[in-house]
């Protein structure tokens, strides 16, 4: 017998190097997360206390924000990047 952990996507804090993103989808069968912003990654366990300082993905954040109707400023980091792509230069790291 097994003990069942239940998850709330809206409760976890997927971190991959040092960035934590949204959750778009866990895969219960293959344990597969993928985030807002598109990454895919299995994942691993680890305690809470053990987390180190995080940053925030901004394309999940601004994916999360489009996707809860919650205002984007204009400045927003993502938004940023995105027009610095267009342009043809790489974005800065966030
Ligand atoms: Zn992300």
């Amino acid at each position: 017998m097994s003990l069942i952990v239940y998850l709330d996507k809206a409760r976890i804090q997927p971190a991959l190097d040092d960035i934590w993103h949204w959750v778009a989808d866990i895969d219960f069968g293959n344990g597969i997360l993928t985030t807002l912003c598109g990454e895919e990654h299995e994942v691993v366990f680890e305690n809470y206390v053990r987390r180190p300082p995080l940053k925030t993905c901004w394309e999940c954040d601004l994916a999360y924000r489009r996707a809860m109707r919650i205002s984007v400023g204009r400045t927003h980091p993502a938004l940023a990047a995105q027009c610095g792509t267009l342009r043809g230069t790489p974005p800065s790291p966030a």
